[in-house]
């Protein structure tokens, strides 16, 4: 059975914008996952945590035939790849891939909380996820247009200069 997720990315330290590309590029290699569309490239501040450099952002669309715990398992394996370390909560990071939602599937498991807890109050997630699809929709909070008219966007900076590629997909 084929279920439909949507992944958040971000990465503030390093090579950000090769990070963010490396992960579609492993996620697309990965077993049961295909990527079906991808959003803008965003700068953004960083939210929460302590001061550290801005992040890029991006939102992936996923068709998937992995359970959730097994798509956040390669999320996982994909972020240990960039040499992902978890020291400080919120802290800088090398790359950090977040399960905002699968199908309409509601859980509190803090292994794997769906849809991702703090999703509809971030605009780094909200704006890209719009571009990558236009009718997003959270279960419970509904339309993602919707949560985003009430939303803070000033820390969230498209960037025009900056592009991801699913691998294999026709331009
Ligand atoms: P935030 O979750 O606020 O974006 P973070 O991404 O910095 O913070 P991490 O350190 O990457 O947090 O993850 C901490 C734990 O969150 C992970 O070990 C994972 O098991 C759990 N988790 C719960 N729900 C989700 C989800 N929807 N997507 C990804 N990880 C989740
Ligand atoms: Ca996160
Ligand atoms: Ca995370």
């Amino acid at each position: 059975m084929t279920s439909h997720a949507v992944l958040a990315i971000g990465a503030n330290i390093g090579d950000r914008l090769a990070a963010l590309q490396g992960a579609i590029d492993l996620l697309a290699s990965s077993d049961g996952v295909r990527v079906g569309a991808v959003s803008h490239v965003y700068e953004t501040d960083p939210v929460g945590g302590p001061d550290q450099d801005d992040f890029l952002n991006a939102v992936l669309i996923v068709d998937t035939d992995l359970a959730p715990q097994d798509l956040l398992a390669a999320c996982q394996a994909v972020e240990h790849a960039w040499h992902r370390t978890r020291d400080v909560r919120w802290g800088p990071r090398t790359l950090d891939i977040d399960i905002i939602a699968f199908d309409e599937v509601v859980s509190d498991d803090p292994d794997l909380t769906l849809p991702h807890p703090r999703a509809a109050q971030r605009a780094f997630v909200c704006i890209p996820w719009l571009d990558a699809d236009p009718e997003a929709h959270l279960p419970i909070d509904g339309p993602v247009a919707h949560l985003l008219s009430h939303l803070d966007t000033e820390g969230v900076r498209r960037r025009p200069d900056l592009a991801l590629v699913i691998p294999g997909a026709v331009r």
